[in-house]
């Protein structure tokens, strides 16, 4: 089975598993796992925020940012298919009273317009108050699609002015650093909150981390063991995502190469599923048209190819670690072949 269905399903390589083996641990509860406090170090100077806090998932990590600026009846604005609304659970809304409004982006991306006219900073006794704006960089479920610099800057600008917070999820902003240049610190200074993940492209088993102002970080750390995701001697998983981000950032240039290959090889024959130009980095994200996404995942998987439906005709391919150019280029002809087959 060729399995594009996430970027989660690497398992970690023999060089990270003998970082992980030589990781030298104690009980983080107590802040007492030098390989957990190096790694918050390292990740807090690289991102250009204070400090940093090493989490189990996006989720949590997510959770926790958000959390920082956003109190209970209080309102976050963000994309319509942002994972903070879509796929955690209602865990910002069950756990901490947040409600949500969302705009629309083609791509998942900033729509500054649609964003003013939503944000409602001190709305008074009537409308609920706009406390934050979550952003998505690069954005899942819009097609690994990047926000571009100057517009994260942009509203960057307004949040500030509005006296709001804003916080990026930033799972894969590994992703947009390589395919832009632009440096993954030079999207981070520009929000309150940032998280991003280990445990997608960069291949650790487990890892994510929230960076922000040293007092942010420490008031999540309490929330953080609150929700029960305190931990003992994480830094053996901490020691791999540290290899992680050491090893395996570069080598995504790869997997964007791979992908936008995959999706020209569709695009050939199911030019209404995928313009392959839109594809950024290691997502594709294919139009079924009028057959349903499961119909293709289906017939995929049939052929040794594993896929997931993101949306009832929007099918998700994505390009990792642990597929070669090989096996991309074979489950691209694959899928054209299922595409074409399915367009009759
Ligand atoms: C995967 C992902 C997360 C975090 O997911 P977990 O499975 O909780 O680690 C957050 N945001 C985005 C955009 C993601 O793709």
């Amino acid at each position: 089975m060729i399995d594009l269905r996430s970027d989660t399903v690497t398992r970690p390589t023999a060089g990270m598993r003998a970082a992980m083996a030589a990781a030298e641990v104690g009980d983080d509860v107590y802040g007492e796992d030098p390989a957990i406090s190096a790694f918050e170090a390292r990740v807090a100077a690289l991102l250009g925020h204070e400090a940093g806090l090493f989490c189990a998932t996006g989720s949590l990590a997510n959770l926790l940012g958000v959390w920082l600026l956003v109190r209970p009846g209080q309102e976050l604005l963000c994309e319509s298919r942002a994972h903070v609304a879509r796929a955690e659970m209602g865990a910002h809304a069950a756990l901490h009273g947040v409600t949500t409004r969302t705009w629309r982006h083609r791509a998942g991306g900033v729509d500054l317009a649609a964003i003013t006219e939503l944000a409602a900073p001190d709305a008074g006794p009537y409308l609920v108050s706009t406390a934050a704006v979550a952003v998505e960089n690069t954005h899942n479920f819009g097609g690994g699609s990047i926000i571009p610099k100057q517009d994260l800057a942009a509203l960057a600008e307004f949040t500030r002015a509005a006296g709001i917070g804003l916080h990026l999820d930033g799972a894969r902003l590994w992703h947009a650093q390589v395919a832009t240049g632009v440096l993954a610190r030079e999207f981070a200074e520009l929000c309150d909150t940032v998280s991003v993940c280990f445990s997608k492209g960069l291949g650790a088993p487990v890892g994510s981390m929230l960076v922000s102002s040293a007092a942010n970080i420490a008031r999540a750390r309490v929330q953080r063991k609150r929700l029960g995701g305190g931990w003992r001697q994480a830094g053996i998983l901490a020691a791999a995502a540290d290899y992680a981000l050491t090893h395996h950032v570069d080598r995504l240039a790869t997997d964007h190469v791979a992908a936008r290959q995959l999706a020209a090889t569709i695009a050939e024959v199911a030019p209404a599923a995928i313009d392959p130009e839109t594809v950024q980095t290691n997502i594709v994200v294919l139009d079924t048209g009028s057959r349903p996404a499961s119909e293709i995942v289906g017939a995929a998987r049939d052929r040794g190819v594993a896929l997931s439906a993101v949306g009832a005709h929007a099918v998700r391919v994505v390009t990792h670690l642990d597929v070669s150019a090989d096996e991309c280029a074979a489950a691209g002809e694959i899928l054209a072949a299922i595409m074409r087959e399915h367009a009759h």
